[in-house]
């Protein structure tokens, strides 16, 4: 079934830290990535080939090529 909300805001350290942080940076990331296009945040793709614990806490959805290093190096 097709999720349109991504599986891992109880674990994104990211999601729930900017929460508290910055609420508008927050609503921006939760209306562009979480609750749509979360199969093109950085974080959801590592998250999802190597788990959430393996995603840095610094790195933001759009950071892509970062994403794909990290695939890189832990494969
Ligand atoms: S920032 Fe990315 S990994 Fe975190 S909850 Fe939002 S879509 Fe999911």
């Amino acid at each position: 079934m097709f999720m349109n909300t991504c599986e891992f805001k109880s674990s994104c350290t990211l999601f729930n830290e900017l929460k508290e942080r910055s609420p508008a940076i927050h609503k921006a990331i939760k209306e562009d990535y979480c609750d749509s296009g979360y199969s093109e945040c950085a974080r959801f793709i590592v998250s999802r080939f190597h788990g959430p614990e393996r995603v840095s806490k610094y790195l933001f959805p759009e950071d892509t090529q970062e994403a794909c290093k990290m695939l890189d190096e832990f494969s």
